[in-house]
């Protein structure tokens, strides 16, 4: 973090500032200028609140040079993480296609798409039990009979599921699931986050619709920050002036998200576009661009879904993108460490 002076700063204020850092570790390297005095900080920075600093008389302006996070960071563990789902690992080179409805609606449902996509190779299924809608008049989720069918489908499959936390309240309730996903519209719901981080229990972390992926980040930062490092994060799509798609997808995410951190990046192709008929190419794109995984929309009976059925891919869709995907795998891209 690099600290820029006014013009002749109060040596009182100066001298606090100093010795504040110091008292936190960090070493403060001073480059008096003909006009301008600079300060150099080394250390561990990523606890510092810039504001603060910003907020002082003496300073005119604050860089950091470092990144603000350092659980997730990359640079302060270069071995990618490998998430451990129910014995299904993600990361490290181990891909993993999570599958399953937006929502459960039945057993006969979710126990049939269950079913399906093991058949086609998935190794983790996803059902939604407490669903964010935008309307309040929209279906929205079985909720405690959700997560029970969950578990039966998993008791039927041995598939470990993956479902959607939305509040605190809720958490009780998922003892018996195996990774909880923490939605687009929840990311920066920071007490849910810290409440997360004190479980030991994998979290599948989305991008918020409009978050950069410092934000993003930041937002495992406070998962990680409680000790639980079981992170996996997830693109989703971004809010884009674009309106054909229902988001866009932003395929840089993947190998910026794994140079930044080593947490595992999976990406969710059905979201991101909102049509079934794209969801096969920007999965395979995903693959190619090196993510350790997807997480895609499958339903029985797509045109009667109770949501999101129009990006919902048929059992039949999601077998024949299984293959090609096997296919492609061989030459997906690897980042050289
Ligand atoms: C979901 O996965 O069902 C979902 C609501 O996703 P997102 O939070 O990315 O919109
Ligand atoms: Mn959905």
């Amino acid at each position: 973090m690099i600290v820029i002076l006014k013009q002749n700063p109060d040596k009182a204020q100066l001298d606090m500032l100093t010795k504040w850092l110091d008292d936190m570790g960090i070493s403060v390297h001073t480059t008096v200028g003909h006009l301008q005095t600079i300060l150099g900080l080394v250390g561990d920075t990523s606890k510092i609140d810039i504001d603060l600093i910003q907020a002082l008389d003496i300073v005119e302006d604050v860089k950091r040079v470092q990144e603000p996070f350092k659980n997730a960071n990359r640079k302060f563990h270069p071995d990618d993480t490998v998430v451990d789902v129910g014995g299904v690992k993600i990361g490290g080179g181990n891909f993993q296609v999570i599958a399953g409805p937006c929502s459960v609606e039945s057993e006969e449902q979710i126990c049939a798409v269950a079913k399906a996509v093991k058949a086609s190779g998935a190794t983790l299924l996803r059902g939604g039990a407490f669903k964010p809608r935008t309307s309040p008049y929209s279906f929205q989720g079985l909720r405690e009979d959700g997560i029970r069918l969950l578990v039966e489908a998993k008791r039927e499959t041995g598939l470990p599921i993956v479902t959607e936390i939305m509040d605190l309240s809720q958490l009780g309730l998922y003892d018996d699931v195996d990774m909880i996903q923490v939605g687009a519209r929840n990311m920066q719901n920071f007490e849910l986050l810290k409440e997360l981080g004190h479980l030991r229990k994998p979290i599948l972390l989305k991008r918020g619709l409009s978050s950069t992926l410092e934000e993003l980040l930041m937002s495992a930062e406070y998962i990680m920050a409680g000790g639980n490092e079981q992170v996996v994060l997830c693109e989703r799509g971004i809010r884009t002036f674009e309106t054909y798609t229902r988001n866009t997808l932003d395929i840089s995410a993947v190998p910026v998200l794994k140079d930044l951190s080593h947490l595992p990046v999976i990406v969710d192709p059905s979201h991101a576009t909102g049509k079934h008929s794209l969801v096969p190419p920007t999965a395979l794109a995903a693959v190619a661009a090196g993510a350790d995984g997807l997480i895609i929309e499958v339903h029985n009976d797509p045109a009667h879904a109770l949501c999101d059925g129009p990006q919902s891919l048929t059992p039949k869709n999601f077998e024949r993108l299984m293959r090609s995907i096997d296919a492609l795998r061989p030459y997906a891209y690897e980042r050289e460490a």
